[in-house]
């Protein structure tokens, strides 16, 4: 595998010379710190490393991500390491995907921190990292051939935030064509998110194993996520009622649907500075919400905006069969009705 080494910042792409570095190719990818892993910044230095690594005889595993990487990538990149076992190799996909933010949204400030990401790399074993410019990405600009999500990529997330999905499966298509994993890893703290990958892996046949991890909380509870750096003191507070909510559902979910929803509601209610988008008990392949005497396992989604930093999070339940009961919210009431529509 030819390398070239960096010395310099990382977000602004590697230079020729460095304390840590290694090989010096004029145009391969970068070689970080004495741990071997490479950083490709373009798909031409991406298609260089990704061939070397078809000489080992595991599996590649990708984790896609954003970056401002935290103890939430943390697991997944662990995950990742024990799925490509010691004859295997890690490669991680850092790229704030315009595609996927609305007008208005958080682009521009997204936090990238290349340099501890790629420190964070090194450091879990990651053999490969794909950081791509937006250029780089979409050479073209706006793609006119994208990746339509179906029925469960316009509710919840897809209804409050239109397009996302559209563009996240779109990036991770590319990413997917450009790394060709044999296993690809996300977090179950992005459910729908999930869901809708192993959706398009299985309509399209793309043949990849998709596998996922539990969610990683701060010791507050607090999913971990690269926009809680957003929060001010005050507005985490206010951001802590969301997985209590999320807790205090989960806990009567031998009581049922309606009486999970009902007491994540009342959680939520008691904290009004939090801004709630929507909470609801949803079948976890489909996303439509389960009528009150659905058993077996579901989700409880929520989405609430503290300050103005908007934060999703989830739990897993497993519902017993039988009657339930309670109300349901509007929007499990409206999943009950387009699931009436459909039969
Ligand atoms: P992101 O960088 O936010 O796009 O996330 C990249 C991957 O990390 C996705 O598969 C996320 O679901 C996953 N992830 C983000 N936060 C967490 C967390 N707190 N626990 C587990 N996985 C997470």
């Amino acid at each position: 595998m030819s390398g070239r080494a960096i010395g310099g910042p990382a977000q602004g792409g590697p230079t020729a010379s460095g304390p840590t570095a290694s090989g010096s190719a004029a145009d391969g990818p970068a070689v970080v710190g004495s741990a071997p892993l490479v950083l490709a910044r373009t798909k031409a230095e991406l298609a260089s490393a990704r061939a070397g690594l078809d000489l080992r005889n595991g599996p590649v595993v990708l984790v896609p991500t954003m970056g401002a990487l935290h103890a939430g990538h943390g697991t997944l990149l662990r995950a990742a390491g024990a799925l490509a076992g010691p004859d295997g190799s890690v490669v991680v996909s850092i790229f704030v995907n315009p595609l996927q933010f609305g007008p208005g949204e958080d682009l521009d400030r997204y936090p990238r921190t290349l340099d501890d990401d790629l420190a964070m790399c090194a450091s879990t074993g990651v053999s490969l990292v794909f950081a791509p410019s937006a250029a780089e990405m979409y050479p073209h600009g706006q793609p006119e051939v994208t990746v339509d999500p179906g029925p469960a990529g316009q509710v919840f997330e897809g209804q409050f935030r239109p397009g996302f999905f559209d563009g996240v499966l779109t990036v991770v298509l590319k990413l997917l064509h450009l790394i060709r994993p044999a296993i690809v890893v996300f977090g179950q703290k992005d459910a729908q998110q999930l869901a809708l990958v192993r959706r398009m892996v299985s309509d399209t046949d793309a043949g990849i194993d998709v596998e996922s991890v539990p969610t990683a909380r701060d010791a507050d509870g607090l999913a971990t996520s690269s926009r809680n750096r957003y929060l001010s003191a005050a507005d985490r507070k206010v951001a802590l009622a969301l997985p209590r909510a999320l807790s205090a559902g989960q806990a009567r979910a031998a009581d049922g649907a309606s009486a999970v929803l009902s007491a994540a509601q009342e959680i939520l209610r008691s904290e009004p500075a939090l801004a709630v988008d929507y909470v609801a008990v949803v079948d976890p392949r489909t996303f439509t919400a389960v009528r009150p005497d659905h058993g077996g396992p579901a989700l409880l989604v929520a989405a609430a905006r503290a300050g103005g930093t908007r934060l999703i999070d989830n739990v897993p339940l497993v519902l017993p069969a039988g009657p339930g009961g309670g109300r349901l919210s509007d929007a499990a009431a409206e999943g009950r009705a387009r699931d009436a529509a459909d039969d």
